[in-house]
């Protein structure tokens, strides 16, 4: 997170922290695990003693399978597993499911406690779910193939398809930047990057921190052409029937930051903490 939004975020988590115990709640013993309405400061959980999560599981380095142990592994794996510590509890990935699917699942509950899949904190999104504190921040960034002379300009044309994941931040932007172009939702953005690669698309719009993992580690024959600015701030999405969850995850994250565990985990994802 940058510098100025890390105070602001450890502040704010201080206070939710501050809050949490002068209430008596908030500690990692307060997950009930049954069903039935959570008394304050307690929360469900669909499955006893663990955090069940949810993701789209094609979107590196934060969450993707990997190929020897077919297990999810990121940088929100491993931020999950010392969310799930810092809470009591244990941490279970089930099925990777299209991202558009993740927010109507944590909405219709009973199946993941929560989502955590380097999304973006939006108002449409909050208006659905509730979203925890930020717990790193994101921009997006337009991507062709090397050699390709597109521009900002010339991509916005009636002869030009741009790739985007279906419901992210990107797809929105896209729409809004490139309103002559065709826009194409996909499942995941690995599929965008290969139809880049192959000639389907002039184009990709997805998070910074992807299309720049992803062009260092596998595909080196794509470009960032435009880095966006558009300071969005990744969040976990909980039920809104769940407040005593959100309130749990708020008070761990602030101890994440403050005791270094995100640290931690952006150095070893990111290389340093960002
Ligand atoms: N951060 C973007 C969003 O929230 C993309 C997330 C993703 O594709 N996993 O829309």
């Amino acid at each position: 997170m940058s510098m100025l939004s890390r105070r602001q975020f450890v502040q704010g988590g201080s206070l939710v922290a501050a809050a949490g115990l002068l209430a008596g709640c908030g500690s990692a013993s307060s997950g009930t695990g049954s069903s039935g309405p959570a008394a304050d400061g307690e929360y469900t959980l669909v499955s006893e003693g663990k955090l069940t999560c949810i993701s789209n599981l094609y979107f590196p380095p934060f969450e993707f399978m990997d190929d020897k142990t077919g297990e999810p592994r990121g940088f929100d794996i491993d931020m999950s597993k010392s969310l799930a510590e810092h809470l009591g509890l244990e941490v279970n990935w089930l099925p990777s499911q299209a991202f558009d699917s993740l927010v109507p699942t944590i909405k219709a509950g009973g199946t993941a406690d929560v989502a955590i899949a380097g999304m973006t904190i939006t108002d449409a999104r909050k208006a659905e779910v509730d979203m925890s504190d930020p717990y790193i921040d994101s921009n997006q960034s337009l991507v062709t193939k090397v050699g390709s002379e597109d521009t900002m300009d010339t991509l916005d044309d009636a002869s030009k398809k741009i790739a985007v994941q279906a419901g992210t931040t990107g797809a929105d932007w896209a729409k809004e930047n490139f309103p002559k172009a065709e826009i194409v939702p996909l499942d995941d953005i690995i599929s965008a990057m290969n139809g880049v690669v192959t000639g389907s698309y002039a184009a990709l719009v997805t998070d910074l921190p992807v299309s720049s993992y992803q062009i260092k580690n596998s595909f080196s024959s794509l470009q960032i052409i435009e880095e966006i600015p558009t300071g969005e701030q990744y969040g976990i999405a909980v039920s809104k029937d769940n407040p005593g969850l959100t309130k749990a995850i708020n008070a761990a994250l602030a101890e994440m930051e403050e005791d270094g565990s995100l640290d931690a985990i952006e150095t070893e994802w990111f290389g340093a903490a960002l």
